[in-house]
């Protein structure tokens, strides 16, 4: 794989399975860390369909606990044992999952030969779950039925790179290019101080991701997502179904567009479908009327950055 982000959409269904859609999963390589982003039923499936590979993931986010979003998990988690998994795989969820999981794995007899390790998510406010040196993850409350979290993936800076015109002409030494690359200004022999910016390349701009699983509108997310590279937006259904959207508290695809217009992303990707539409591109239709930068999430697609 080429670039350091591959997301491929395993389904992008509301609440049931239909004959060509699956619940949610998405499957996002970032920066060479592998990722699983919930995982309703039928993604391990969806996994070997698209030829990604399940003994990779090292990261699984479960946004909550309504069936489409996690029903496919035990399977999925069994399957890794089955499959000689032995390296650790991270779970951030929400704690009563571990519960759920225990049971399941109780009375199905089932016993991990890798080690499962929770990560539990606080519905009340936003906070960091995940950092190494290339990336951090942060969870953040979304507004639905029960308690939701949606995720920020964000690249982290990394170091500057000098110009080689720049090392030849100050004859710098490796001492100075350590502190160049860590940002900081130069002086000359002279004495004269000669900014970073003249001496190293202009940074790449740091790639982000979004995903905001099941939520009502909720206008206060523009801040929370302001100007990430890409934004998943749940959009359960269209403006004819507005009343129901609030109601079940979802959104139509023109507030996913709205949401993403005022938090002035890059782009949009809009799913999570209810299955009394037979047709997608009415979705597609009624956000871009708002916001021209989207797509649907459909099954088997790979967005890369
Ligand atoms: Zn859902
Ligand atoms: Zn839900």
């Amino acid at each position: 794989m080429s670039g350091n982000f591959h997301l491929t959409i395993l389904g992008s269904s509301s609440a049931t399975p239909t004959s060509n859609r699956n619940p949610s999963g998405q499957y996002l390589n970032f920066i060479d860390r592998n990722i699983l982003i919930d995982c309703g039923e039928g993604t391990q499936s969806q996994i070997r369909r698209y030829k990604l590979k399940l003994t990779k993931i090292e990261h699984i986010f479960i946004s909550h606990l309504h069936g489409d979003h996690y029903f496919g998990l035990p399977g999925l988690l069994s399957s890794l044992h089955l499959l000689n998994q032995t390296h650790e795989v991270h779970l951030y969820c929400f704690k009563e999952l571990k519960e759920i999981l225990e049971q399941i794995f109780k009375y199905s007899d089932t016993y991990l030969r890798y080690r499962l390790v929770y990560h539990f998510l606080d519905p009340k406010r936003p906070e960091v779950i995940f950092e190494d040196d290339k990336i951090q993850v942060s969870s953040f409350p979304l507004k639905h039925r029960i308690a939701c979290c949606g995720f920020i993936f964000r690249e982290k800076p990394s170091l500057l790179s000098v110009k080689k015109d720049m090392i030849e002409l100050y004859k710098l030494s490796p001492h100075d290019i350590v502190k160049i690359k860590n940002g900081e200004d130069f002086l000359d022999e002279e004495g004269n101080l000669v900014k970073n910016q003249h001496l190293t390349h202009a940074p790449n701009p740091l790639l982000s991701y979004a995903y905001c699983s099941d939520t009502v509108y909720d206008e206060l997310l523009a801040e929370i997502l302001y100007n990430v590279s890409l934004l998943y937006h749940e959009a359960t259904f269209c403006n004819d179904q507005k009343e129901r959207a609030e109601v079940t508290f979802h959104s139509t695809a023109e507030q996913a567009a709205l949401i993403a217009k005022k938090a002035q992303v890059e782009q949009l990707l809009i799913g999570h479908f209810s299955s009394r539409y037979k047709d997608t591109g009415v979705f597609v239709q009624e956000a871009k009327a708002v916001f021209e930068k989207t797509f649907l999430a459909e099954e088997g697609k790979t967005f890369v950055l």
